[in-house]
């Protein structure tokens, strides 16, 4: 099973590691073959390397675009070393054994990713690498393929073994198949303005593997796919605590992304459990956000997931302290911040750099028994300007607001959402009901406790604005908003009953805002 590697093929556009890899096989004796800017990369270094063209008695030509695509090549990778035909011709025709191929390919996701023309996007889809990739992979058995400089350290020994090709070889096509599913799509898209590539490669690599899935019974793993440039929760950087779980990125993923949508504004802090907001709070600071945001719904924050939209603060983190945290998420932590959460061992501080651009676009898919359904990221956002008054009572600036800060959060709620907010903090949340109506009551009755919990002179629902993630089938919804003292609403609009639910507005004095887009969330 072990392959002692006596000649190595390098051809690699990313050099990281390449010099150090080349002086470990070569102190291995192990003969060095290379393409123009690998081979002087090698040279430059003082070491020895054989030409491509000399081994194919051909130049590199037409732009590097035929490099390594010869029967000395290929036939050097995809001969059968134990079969007698396969050598009879390599003998015939001068063909030598590649035991190792170190290749990475050209950066074409990069290319596009930086706005290159569409030139420098085409010459940048690699033909020879994936070639060589796929050709030593096939042929595992003896070759071995190394695509990841993260994997040099195992081939600078000098030999491989069968479960290490093997582990190569899925690899490498994993990388073949992903690269050519990122062609695919820049061709869709860009030439034909299609938003769906006809096929999908979801291929990414695996970061981590989680201690378990949503269940303990489940196994998990995270995984970064190939060709997606975002920045997220997935890159994150962890500071300290346990290490996360799947339910942790899940629930830190659906904060982050509620908080994108509070990029540019004031401080902000969102908690959230189980994939829900349980409050969101908007103020001067970020400790008076963090304890407007805890107000809300304090019962349900315990354990919750945190995440703010400004450098996380020794006040902030001291607050934050007060119960138990599962993870916060912040753009960056000073000093002070760190040293209160390293007495919580437990808590996982995730530091993200840059908050997402909530207006993003990209796919989003959702796995369903023997197929998977996609759709374009909910990145729909309203403006002052789109709302339409549709009540007698036009609304205050102060409700306007209200009723946008509403809004943007029901848009984050499992639906159907609706969310109570006033002054920039959220009221009362209520999330995940089968009807409108319920979700109406159980975001009126959080209030109401946390009004008598932290001693209110009133129910924050006296007054606020109501948003509703889709439109009213029947007055009742809104007559539970009513009944919680709202005195503004926000809401899709669209219904067959909308007279009547206007009607029931203008009856109790509110004002009502259409905004005619929907933010379903199941
Ligand atoms: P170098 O920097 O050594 O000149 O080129 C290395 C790059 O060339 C690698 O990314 C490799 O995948 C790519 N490559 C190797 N052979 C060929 C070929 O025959 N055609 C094309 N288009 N690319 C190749």
């Amino acid at each position: 099973d072990i392959v002692t590697i006596r000649r190595a093929l390098l051809s690699v556009s990313d050099k990281t590691g390449l010099v150090d890899l080349g002086k470990a096989l070569a102190a291995k004796g192990v003969e060095l073959v290379s393409t123009g800017g690998t081979a002087k990369a090698l040279r430059d270094a003082g070491l020895d390397v054989k030409d491509i063209s000399e081994l194919t008695g051909f130049p590199e030509m037409m732009d590097g675009r035929v490099k390594t695509l010869h029967p000395k090549v290929h036939g050097g990778l995809l001969a059968v070393r134990d079969n007698a035909e396969h050598v009879a011709s390599m003998n015939e025709h001068a063909i030598g054994a590649i035991d190792l191929v170190v290749v990475n390919l050209y950066p074409f996701v990069q290319t596009v990713a930086k706005g290159g023309t569409r030139e420098e996007i085409i010459e940048n889809i690699d033909i020879g690498g994936p070639s060589m990739v796929r050709s030593a992979a096939k042929n595992h058995d003896f070759v071995a393929i190394v695509t990841d400089p993260a994997d040099y350290a195992i081939v600078a020994s000098g030999e491989t073994t069968l479960a290490q090709r093997r582990k190569f070889a899925a690899k490498a096509y994993a990388l073949t198949a992903s690269y050519d599913g990122a062609i695919s799509q820049w061709f869709a898209r860009v030439d034909q303005g299609e938003t769906f590539p006809e096929t999908l490669a979801i291929t990414g690599a695996r970061v981590t593997e989680l201690r378990y899935g949503e269940n303990p019974h489940q196994k998990a793993a995270l995984y970064l796919p190939a060709g997606d440039a975002t920045q997220g929760l997935a890159q994150a950087v962890q500071v300290q605590g346990k290490e996360l779980s799947y339910n942790n990125y899940n629930d830190a993923d659906a904060a982050l992304e509620l908080l994108a949508e509070f990029k540019h504004a004031e401080p902000t802090v969102v908690i959230v459990k189980h994939a829900n907001p349980c409050g969101v709070a908007t103020a001067s600071t970020l400790v008076e956000a963090y304890e407007a945001a805890f107000q809300c719904d304090s019962v349900s924050a315990f354990g919750g997931i945190i995440a703010v939209n400004r450098p996380l603060d020794g006040p902030t983190a001291e607050a934050i302290s007060g119960i138990f945290t599962e993870v916060v998420v912040a753009p960056d932590a000073d000093e002070a911040a760190k040293a209160v959460f390293a007495k919580k061992k437990n808590l996982r501080l995730l530091l993200i750099g840059e908050i997402p651009d909530a207006k993003r676009e990209g796919l989003v898919a959702k796995p369903i028994a023997g197929g998977l359904l996609v759709q374009t990221r909910d990145n729909g956002a309203i403006t002052l300007d789109d709302l339409k008054v549709v009540t007698k009572r036009q609304p205050t600036s102060q409700e306007l607001q209200d009723a946008l800060f509403a809004w943007t959060v029901a848009k984050h709620v499992k639906s159907n959402a609706i969310v109570y907010a006033k002054d920039g903090v959220t009221a009362g949340i209520g999330a995940g009901q089968m009807n409108r109506r319920d979700s109406s009551r159980i975001a009126a009755a959080k209030a109401a406790e946390a009004a008598e919990t932290h001693g209110f002179a009133e129910t924050r629902t006296k007054g606020s604005a109501v948003a509703s993630d889709a439109f009213f089938p029947f007055a009742d919804g809104l007559l539970a908003a009513v009944e919680a003292g709202a005195s503004m609403v926000i809401q899709p609009g669209g219904s067959m009953r909308d007279d009547e639910v206007i009607k029931a507005a203008d009856e109790a004095g509110l004002a009502m805002v259409f905004t005619g887009m929907r933010h379903f969330r199941h």
